[in-house]
């Protein structure tokens, strides 16, 4: 069975180096409202990473896209100083579908979109970048590109 942890800490370690100091707690629920997973932090420096036992019936491939975007949201989150961390949450609410798509660009230039197309196959919602995105985005190499600044200045383009 895929065990998020496991898969989470793979993907730190080959993908978000920036976080491989960053705690990361894996907790399973039996429902996260309409999610497979997600994430919340819980104090500056570690995330508490909520699995549904809705995600266990992914296929290897989408399971590792939805750890990966998830992997994603923390990389962004830690880069806020907590104290602006209710601000964020504000900001989140208003701009949930932009900025949903920008954690999964982040996910694509890690090297993530196959995994991120599998995802959404199983569950599409209008909030993803659709496949054709995706492709895009991998095809025009942004697979290595780094982040060039602290925060949406570093949307690949
Ligand atoms: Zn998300």
């Amino acid at each position: 069975m895929l065990n998020a942890q496991v898969v989470g800490r793979q993907i730190v370690e080959e993908s978000f180096p920036e976080l491989r100091k960053t705690k990361i707690v894996y907790v399973n629920r039996q429902r996260i409202g309409n999610c497979f997973m997600d994430v919340e932090r819980t104090s500056p420096g570690s995330f508490l990473l909520r699995v549904s036992k809705e995600s266990r019936r992914l296929p290897e491939s989408a399971f590792i896209g939805c750890v990966a975007h998830e992997l994603s949201h923390v990389l962004i989150e830690k880069r806020i100083p907590y104290l602006f961390q209710d601000l964020f949450d504000n900001f989140y609410e208003s701009f949930e579908d932009e900025f949903e798509r920008f954690v999964d660009r982040i996910a694509v230039s890690r090297g993530y979109g196959s995994n991120l197309i599998s995802l959404y196959s199983e569950s599409y919602s209008p909030q993803s970048l659709s496949p054709e995105e995706i492709t895009n985005l991998t095809t025009r190499k942004v697979k290595n590109m780094e982040f060039k600044c602290v925060l949406f200045g570093c949307i690949p383009k």
